[in-house]
Parts: structure tokens; sequence; C-alpha cells
């Protein structure tokens, strides 16, 4: 501790000391916008007298529901509790964050504040609350509230258990909620009437082969095998699904379905709807980080974790659960065990900051086996400058084609996401161009998967768009006679059902009606295939292949299924599957004491 004030620092104090009494705004009401997510304003009304900040509303937002709700809560209560403009912003809602406080800082401007003087201070450090440990109890610990921890505390209330679900960040909702959602099931229903043949058999030969081989066989055909009634279970609680079904990137076959809600919001409603319905009997905390697992008489039981108010401790008496998801976000881990791709140092990710793989090392301590953590998935569809999923244009795999700097086509865009990105890595920056017709956005006013509007995204610069492809080649900067020559053969292979040059397949429409769109993309890390080492009943196993009592896990923390390549539109199939069954039989455990 520095015993004396630096003369500077002295200087600053007393002056500020002396500007206390003084007239900081123009006292009333101002207006003020900032981009959020999606380019468009978050516009906020802020309130002030000629000394303080007195209230910041949220008139419009156009953000991601669910993802962006803590940053509302949070960013305008700690801008008025510091009456101060440098707080931190919310961890997994940065740009919404971002967005809030370039809005109230326009509006404050307006009120003819000294911007720079509410900039300038120390960001407010968390309040400090005397360290108390919180005990609490249940039948089940869930630890992590994405998409598997969810239907495991659904399913497990359902089957007669209490649960505590323990989520790390200031909302729940992981991965899954900012994931593409196209669940794989093979479904009559939606499937005979547009022609589509399938079998749960193809679906099994395709994860299987798809993962070559190194799936677990038992493993991939639970998930096939339950993928269609786990998805009637998630629509008797209420979710709803598009009517027809489509084929995902490297998803291989038309059986995936997309979700009435844009990204994996459907889910997340689904599964908060029915908690908070039982709210008396299933908890979830945010905010709490779970540290360790601790085994009570060789049974999982305890956990440790830290909340916002200190250390808690939870106990459950009959199981618990891990849930906490992959490791994409975590560039250490992501280098420790990549052993297929060049470096993914400086490789964007599609995954939310919490995706830190904090199961595995959790688990591993109390002795259960980790399998295939080399096995990282990318995708060749990151934004070019993020790595997310958001400003991508396509719509369905059959309907567009990937472009490079040269104007060529340079992959069969139907295959495997492997084997896609790995052409992708050989192309000129690592750059493609997606590039399609209107047969996928009849309006401009047709949304992305991320609930983009193309109108949106050409606004933004994000997508480009001409009535010809001569002069989308223009705009994208590759050769027109390269573009117009690879969109000529592609038509053709449509007219003959293929397969073409590149061994493709799977075709619907040509791409022949302006107006003409192209998108950028980049590798970007997606999934992680490895993990936690479950069985059918997503009990974790050690080295020897023994049940670790008491102790579940479920999601993309579990290794083991989807082998060496995860086949599109099996993450949400792997995550509710698992959930579901590991809240089943974590619910039918007797209890310890
Ligand atoms: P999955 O698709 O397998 O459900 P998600 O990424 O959707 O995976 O969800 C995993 C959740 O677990 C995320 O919300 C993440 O923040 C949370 N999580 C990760 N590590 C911890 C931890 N140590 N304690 C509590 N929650 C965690």
């Amino acid at each position: 501790m520095k015993r004396f004030l630096p003369t500077a620092l002295i200087l600053v104090s007393l002056l500020a000391l002396a500007g206390c009494g003084a007239k900081k705004f123009e006292a009333g009401t101002y207006q003020g916008g900032a981009p959020g997510i999606h380019g468009k304003d978050v516009v906020v009304e802020v309130t002030v007298d000629s000394k303080e900040i007195k209230d910041i509303k949220i008139l419009e937002n156009h953000e991601t529901p669910g993802l962006s709700d803590a940053a509302f809560d949070r960013i305008p209560a700690a801008i008025l509790k510091q009456q101060d403009l440098n707080v931190d912003g919310v961890s997994g809602a940065t740009y919404t964050s971002n967005a809030i406080i370039g809005a109230v800082t326009m509006a404050l401007e307006a009120a003819g504040a000294d911007i720079a003087s509410l900039t300038s201070g120390k960001k407010a450090e968390a309040d400090t609350v005397a360290a108390a440990t919180e005990v609490l109890n249940a039948d089940i610990v869930i630890i992590g509230a994405g998409g598997a921890g969810l239907s495991a505390a659904v399913s497990a209330h359902q089957n007669g258990a209490s649960v505590i679900v323990l989520e790390k960040m200031p909302q729940v909702g992981g991965n899954t909620i900012i994931s593409g959602s196209a669940y794989n099931a093979v479904d009559p229903s939606r499937q005979e009437p547009e022609g589509i043949e399938d079998s749960v058999d193809k679906h099994y030969e395709q994860t299987f082969n798809g993962g070559d081989q190194l799936g677990t066989p038992e493993m991939v055909r639970t998930l096939v095998e339950n993928s269609y009634p786990t998805l009637q279970w998630l629509e008797s609680l209420g979710m709803e699904f598009k009517p027809h079904v489509f084929t995902v990137l490297g998803g291989l076959w038309p059986r995936a379905h997309k979700p009435v809600m844009p990204l994996g919001t459907g889910y997340l409603k689904t599964y908060t709807d029915y908690i908070s319905a039982h709210s008396d009997e299933i908890t979830v905390l945010t905010d709490t980080k779970v540290n360790e697992i601790y085994l009570e008489e060789g049974r999982a039981e305890v956990v440790n974790a830290t909340g916002p108010n200190g250390t808690v401790v939870a106990a459950g008496h009959k199981a618990v659960i891990i849930a906490t998801g992959g490791f994409g976000a975590d560039i250490e881990k992501r280098e420790k065990y990549n052993q297929i791709w060049p470096s993914l140092r400086n490789i964007g990710t599609t995954n939310h900051p919490g995706a830190t793989g904090d199961g595995l090392a959790m688990a591993e301590k109390i002795g259960a086996e980790l399998i295939g953590l080399e096995h990282i998935q990318l995708l060749p569809m990151g934004d070019p400058v993020t790595g997310s999923l958001s400003g991508n244009i396509e719509q369905s795999v059959e309907n567009r084609i990937f472009i490079n700097k040269e104007g060529k086509r340079f992959v069969d865009e139907g295959e495997r996401r492997d084997v896609m990105t790995r052409a992708l890595f050989d192309q000129t920056d690592e750059f493609m161009w997606i590039v399609l017709d209107a047969h996928n956005y009849p309006t401009m006013d047709t949304k992305n998967n991320f609930n983009e509007s193309i109108q949106e995204l050409v606004d933004q610069d994000r997508a480009l768009m001409a009535d010809t492809l001569e002069e989308l080649a223009a705009k994208m900067e590759v050769p027109a006679a390269e573009l117009v020559a690879a969109v000529e053969e592609f038509n053709a292979a449509v007219e003959s059902g293929g397969p073409d040059a590149f061994g493709r397949t799977l075709f619907e429409h040509k791409i022949d009606t302006p107006p003409y769109f192209a998108g950028g993309r980049k590798p970007t890390v997606h999934h992680t295939m490895g993990g936690i080492r479950i069985n059918t009943k997503a009990q974790v196993l050690d080295k020897d292949g023994n049940i670790i009592p008491g102790l579940y896990a479920a999601g993309e923390t579990t290794g083991g299924i989807h082998g060496a390549n995860r086949l599109g539109g099996n993450a949400l199939v792997d995550i509710n599957v698992f959930g579901k069954i590991a809240g089943e039989n974590a619910a039918a455990e007797t209890a310890s004491h």
C-alpha cells in the first residue's frame, strides 16, 4: 500500500472536490441511440437534474431476447449507481452493453455533460459483500444452464425430483441460445408429404460414418432412436417447430427441424416456461460458478461454487449432473488438444464466452475418463470479423454455392463440415463468398437464421446485392466470367440432378432469379466433440468403464457420441436426448440420506 498520494493525484482530487457542487447537466429528459448486435439502434431516455443522472429507460431495442436481458437490467443500474459511464460490459452481452453505454453517452451529451469527466473514473468494483457461505439442498444439482442442463432439470422434475441449477454466466442459455437451432429427426409426418425417404438406420449410418466411425455405436443408437420421441417431448412442453424439414449445413440429409422462434430461443423459452411454473422445486442461480465436485463416501453429491455473495455449497442428495458445455471459447484448451487443424489461436468462434470446458477438469479430478478431445469442429461459416454465425445468408444447403476469391467453386457444399472447412483453409485468405438468389429471399424482409433481414445485412454491407451476376462479381471483386461459369455449371447440375464435378448431390433450385446475393465467410471454431465419457444412461464412467456413483453428464461436455465430426443438426438432439435421459435416471436414484 502506498502511504502518500502522488502530488498530481492530490491536485486532481482537490479539483474534483472543488467541482463537487458545480452544475453537471442541463436538467431535463434526453434521448440517445447506438447500434446493438444487429446494427439497429438501442434507444434510451435519460433523465438528469443539474447534478445527477436520475433515471435511464430503454425505449427501443432489437436485441436477441434472452441474450441481452442481463445487460438491460444491469448496465443502466450500474451507471445510475456509479454516476459514471465507465462500467463493465455484461459478459456474453457485450454488444448490447456497449450499445446501452453509447446511447446513454449520447443522451448525456445532449444534456450538456462533459463526457470525459464521466468516463475518467475507476471502474466500479463489484460490490464488496462479506463472504458468506450459502448452503443449498435438493435431490439433484445441475452444473450449467444451457440446453443440456435445463432439459435435464425439466425431466428430473417431471420424474419427481427437486433441482438446483447453477450457472456461471449472468444469464441462462449458453451456446444453446445462440445456436443455429436445427434439430435432426426422422419424422414421417413432415418428411413423407415432401417425398423425403428416411429411416432411423440412415440417420445412424450418417452420424456414425460422418464421425469416421469413432463414435460409440450404442451411444449413436441411443441418440438417433430417441431423437423423434424427444422432439415430441419438447412439443409437449410447448415448443413449436416449422412444418417443413430442411438440410442444415453438414447435416447430409433433409431431416432438420427449424424452431418457429429464432436461434435457440425457442428451446430456452420451453425450458424456462416449465421452470417458472415449478419454481418452488427448481431453483436456477446465475452468476454462480461451480469450482469443484466432491464425492461423499464414493458418491458425487456436493459442489462448491462462487456466487455473487460468496461461496455457495450445494448438495444433490440423489445426483450431480455436469452440463457445462464445450471448450470452443477457451483458446488455451483448443491449442492443447488440437491435433488436426492448423493453429486455432487466431480463429474466431461461434461460441459464447462461457464455453471454456470447466466440467472436464472437475470430472477428471473425481476419476472420470475424458475421450476424443482432439476432435474440434470448425464451420466454414464464421462472420469474417467476429467468427459468429450472425450475418450468414444461407437458408438451406441445396440452394447456395461457395465461391473463392478467384470466382470459383472449390468443394461439394453438401459435404461434412470438416471436409468443407478443410477446403476453405486451402483458399486465398481462407475466405469465401456464399452466393445465392431470390429463391432464398423472396422479399427484402425475409430473415436469415439469425433473425436478420436481408435488407438489414445489405444496408450494413454484410451482404452484397446485385441484379446480375456480372454486377455481383464486380462487388465481390472476383472475375465475372468465372462466377458466371460457376453458376452455369451449378445450374446444369440442378437440371441433371447431379452428382456434379465436386460430387454434390443436394440440389433444389437453380441460381437464376435476381436479385443475387453474396456474403463473406471464414473458418470458425464451433463445437468440441470430445469430453466426459458417459454410458447410454448418461452416467459418467471412469477409465475402467465403471460408473462413478451419483455422477451424470450430458451435452457438449460429453464425448464418445459424434466421433471425429458432428453432423449439423445433431447437437440439439444430443443435448435434449441425453439431458432428458440424465434427468430421468438421476431422479430415479435413491437419495443418499
Ligand atoms: P450444452 O449445449 O451442452 O447445453 P451450453 O453451452 O448450451 O452447452 O451450456 C453450458 C452452460 O454451462 C453455459 O451456460 C455455461 O455458462 C455453463 N457453465 C460452464 N461452466 C460452468 C461452471 N463452472 N459453473 C456453472 N456453469 C457453467
